[in-house]
């Protein structure tokens, strides 16, 4: 009985993983095809400098609208992606669709002399960063679209940096190349601060949990990173940032820039665009 009962089980879950095989080859094949048709598009969310409330950028995001099933979020298919080589692809097209529009918008409203123009920060899979292939993609895309590579900010995750030495050889030489790099979700791997003053970063994007936490440690931690990466000349951003006492408290702690939904949520292409042309309308007055 016991015997039968083991046998049951092991069947049960090869069936179950099958099952899930099945899902995830079929979840990969739709992604491929949403890519080629024209399934994705890009969201934009606008980050702010605190002291100024100036448009300093925006972060691109992906957004799958699939036929049948409609808004898939990314992290619904993002990690199944980063499974299997479509992350590349997946990467490929942001970064070509992200510069593209970026240019575009450069082009119908400069910057005022003197002032920068607002970047474009792109999500770069650790997986696809580990590739030597991201070196001429991102180069790639840069020509494509004609944007100065200062004007692209590569959003990378901590853990990709400390462990993978491929990929900090990669973020090493894109950044020579005078693309920005910012370290995203900050504080939810196991970087140690000390550690960013090596790092081929530019930029530290605090994790939304610390900037949303009521617990005073948290909020200690989160003026000792806003300290120690101005010590090493990085540019801090605030995530995910919901609550005007929240932005009151960054402002104090000397944070310089912040996105959330307080200020401004994802917009599709042509809302972001009347935002920059109104803000570089008002910056150039
Ligand atoms: P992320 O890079 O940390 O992006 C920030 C996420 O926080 C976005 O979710 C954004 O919509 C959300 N967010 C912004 N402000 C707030 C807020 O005030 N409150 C809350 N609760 N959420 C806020 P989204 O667009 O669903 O993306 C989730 C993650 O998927 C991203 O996290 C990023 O890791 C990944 N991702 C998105 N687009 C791409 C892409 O094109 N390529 C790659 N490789 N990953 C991507
Ligand atoms: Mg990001
Ligand atoms: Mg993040
Ligand atoms: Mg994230």
């Amino acid at each position: 009985r016991a015997k039968a009962h083991g046998r049951g089980r092991a069947e049960l879950f090869d069936e179950t993983l099958r099952l899930q095989l099945h899902q995830r080859a079929e979840l990969e094949a739709a992604i491929a095809s949403g890519l080629v048709n024209g399934e994705m598009q890009v969201a934009y969310q606008p980050v702010i400098d605190v002291a100024t409330d100036r448009l300093m950028g925006y972060e691109a995001l992906i957004r799958w609208e699939r036929p049948g099933v409609g808004l898939v979020p990314p992290d619904e298919f993002i990690p199944v992606a980063e499974g299997s080589r479509l992350i590349g692809d997946v990467d490929r097209w942001m970064l070509h669709e992200a510069t593209r529009q970026l240019a575009q918008w450069r082009a119908e409203c400069p910057a005022a002399p003197g002032e920068p123009h607002p970047t474009i920060a792109v999500n770069i899979s650790g997986r696809h960063l580990a590739d030597q292939r991201v070196i001429t993609d991102v180069a790639d895309a840069l020509a494509a679209s004609g944007l100065p590579a200062e004007l692209l900010v590569l959003e990378v995750t901590e853990t990709v940096l400390v462990d993978d030495p491929l990929a900090y050889d990669h973020l090493t030489e894109l950044r020579s190349m005078g693309v920005g790099i910012a370290i995203d979700d900050f504080g939810t791997g196991y970087t140690s601060i000390g550690q960013l003053r090596n790092m081929p970063v530019d930029t530290l994007k605090i994790d939304r949990s610390f900037v949303a936490s009521t617990e005073p440690a948290h909020r200690e931690l989160v003026a000792l990173m806003i300290r120690a990466a101005h010590t090493f000349g990085l540019t801090v951003v605030a995530e995910g940032v919901e609550e005007p006492a929240q932005l009151a408290r960054l402002k104090a702690q000397e944070c310089d820039q912040a996105q959330g939904y307080l200020l401004y949520r994802p917009m599709r292409a042509p809302e972001a665009g009347a935002l920059l042309r109104t803000t570089e309308a008002a910056g150039s007055v």
